[in-house]
């Protein structure tokens, strides 16, 4: 388990990054949800000891990951948002290496580590080819690898889908999917997707404050009845009455369609509409009075 407390930090330019942030996250795949700029990478690199905060605490079970940095990197698997390879290299060779750096000095054991790893990102085959012909989502995967070398107990995925196509992006969701299980593995993204294809709890973040969190699931069912949705004009919707709010606007086969949040039917124009995470993620950040 994995306990942060009232954590804050302030760059030296005056950006307030996190204002107090209180998370419970459990073993699993924990999804941290929130625009560009709200505070997640800040909050990752506090987590993988790279940056100090200014207040708070955080425990992975008993270890005190701001005090005892030593400890935290020996259990830590981390791929940052802009993970750096060295494109001259071989994928088999930076791995071992990334692996040497980690402490496994028995090379029979390091020869098994990088080979399964290899496999498990589906690597093997590519294994002699130099990191520098490999696509966004040979990177991502080969960043999973030296993430996962050492049996980390903490991972820190920071946006990793940012920038993958389609199909990588799947590829890589799936690779996340099964490492999930023994070990806390944050998710950092701002593609609500992403969190509903994989997570089993969330938090949404903005502005260096957490908004919501909780189970999916939970969080979506919290808004049963709540979510109404109308075709507009020109995404006209000015008239909206008191108590509602408008969660978004898209377009659906070239008509605009607006999502709203409200207790009561906002205008005759609209109709009753499942919530769905998405619903969940704009009410977090547009802000529930009455929560
Ligand atoms: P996210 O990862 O959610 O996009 P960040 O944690 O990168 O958010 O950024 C949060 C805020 O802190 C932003 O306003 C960003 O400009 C600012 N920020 C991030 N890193 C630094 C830094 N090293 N120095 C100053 N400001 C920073």
């Amino acid at each position: 388990m994995l306990t942060i407390e009232n954590l804050s930090k302030t760059y030296a330019n005056g950006v307030h990054a996190l204002r107090g942030v209180n998370l419970s996250i459990s073993r699993g795949l924990f999804g941290l949800l929130g625009p560009n700029g709200a505070g997640k990478s800040s909050l990752m690199r506090t987590l993988a000891t790279l940056q100090d905060a200014d207040t708070g605490t955080v425990f992975l079970d008993d270890v005190d990951v701001l005090k005892d940095k030593q400890a935290v990197r020996r259990i830590l698997g981390y791929l940052p948002q802009d993970f750096g390879l060295y494109p001259r290299i071989d994928a088999e060779t930076l791995l071992a290496h990334f692996a040497r750096l980690k402490g496994i000095s028995d090379s029979q054991q390091r020869a098994e580590a990088v080979e399964s790893l290899l496999q498990l990102t589906n690597l093997w085959q590519v294994r002699k080819q130099k990191l520098g012909t490999f696509s966004g989502g040979m990177r991502q995967r080969f960043g999973i690898a030296q993430a996962l070398l050492g049996n980390p107990q903490l991972i820190i995925v920071d946006e990793p889908t940012t920038g993958l196509d389609p199909e990588e992006r799947r590829r890589f969701l799936n690779l996340l999917s099964k490492i999930g299980e023994d070990a806390v593995v944050i998710l950092s993204t701002h593609l609500v997707a992403d969190v509903r294809e994989l997570c089993s709890a969330m938090a949404v973040i903005n502005k260096g404050q957490v908004l919501i969190q909780g189970t999916p699931s939970q969080l979506v069912s919290e808004l049963e009845g709540r979510v109404w949705r109308a075709q507009v004009n020109n995404g006209d919707v000015e008239h909206l009455g008191e108590g509602a709010t408008l969660l978004s606007t898209h377009l659906n086969a070239g008509r605009t369609v607006a999502r709203v949040e409200s207790t009561l039917c906002p205008g005759p124009e609209f109709t009753s509409a499942s919530p769905d995470l998405e619903d969940v993620y704009f009410s977090a950040l547009r802000g529930r009075e009455d929560r």
